[in-house]
């Protein structure tokens, strides 16, 4: 029996001025854009969120003509999810389940490129991502995620493979269905935050961005996380931690 492992897959990197996604911030950052990969011992395969869309090789404009007037691109066709899958030698069309963590457009891109799985995501999130302003202001596109998918609409906590081994851990805020992965390993348990948190210092120092469904929910969701690993002993992989993406090993043998 094989064990659980989880692969990080690099999916590109956005650039922006840091105070574009955390308030009060100077100078600038450049964030992975990651896509999760966890292969489950039957075999099942997982993905949590899907990177940026392949319209991005051209630029962000290309496909945000709003949203590029705050980030920059830096993304190839090796970077798309499907590529990424292949270099660890999974097909795409066989990845049997896509998590989202949320519905924003550095999340969801590639999923036209992993075409039979079932979408695992909060209701209320799934609803948001159908909010004509939201829409309007390219706060979401159904057209990155709404592709005719078996989508399962989740509320609340989610055992994944009925096993208790991956979790669907609702932290609400960043949006209204923001939501975590866990992940027990062998090794000990790990987290995938998503964007309840991006980086180590932004739940260090409790800093939010300067948009966002509800700052209050996200404090919450954010301390919640912050015990689980203090008092659980869950390691936290960050959303868009470019310290720690540089440090994780995205082998395909990956962390187990
Ligand atoms: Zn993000």
């Amino acid at each position: 029996m094989t064990q659980l492992r989880l692969v990080p897959l690099e999916c590109g990197w956005l650039s922006t001025a840091a105070s574009t996604v955390v308030a009060g911030l100077n100078g600038n950052v450049d964030l992975p854009i990651p896509s999760w990969l966890v292969v489950h011992p039957s075999g099942q395969t997982l993905l949590f969120d899907t990177g940026l869309h392949t319209d991005l090789v051209d630029g962000v404009a290309a496909r945000y003509p709003l949203m590029a007037r705050q980030f920059e691109s830096r993304f190839s066709t090796s970077d798309v999810v499907s590529a990424r899958l292949e270099n660890v030698d999974v097909d795409p069309s066989s990845v049997d389940k896509i998590v989202f963590s949320h519905l924003h457009f550095d999340h969801c891109g590639g999923t036209a490129l992993v075409p039979n799985a079932q979408i695992i995501v909060q209701r209320s999130e799934w609803q948001s991502g159908h909010h004509s302003k939201l829409i309007e202001y390219e706060v979401y596109k159904p057209d990155d995620f709404d592709l005719g998918h078996d989508v399962l609409q989740i509320e609340g906590q989610h055992d994944v493979f009925g096993d208790g081994s991956v979790l669907c851990l609702p932290t609400p805020g960043h949006t209204a269905g923001h939501q975590s992965l866990r992940v027990n390993l062998a090794s000990g348990p790990v987290i995938l935050t998503g964007d309840c948190v991006y980086w180590k210092e932004v739940l260090e120092k409790m800093l939010l961005p300067p948009f966002g469904f509800d700052h209050e929910m996200q404090l919450r969701s954010m301390g919640y996380l912050k015990a689980l690993r203090d008092e659980q002993g869950c390691k936290l992989l960050f959303g868009h931690d470019e310290a720690q993406w540089a440090d994780l090993d995205r082998s395909s043998k990956g962390l187990t």
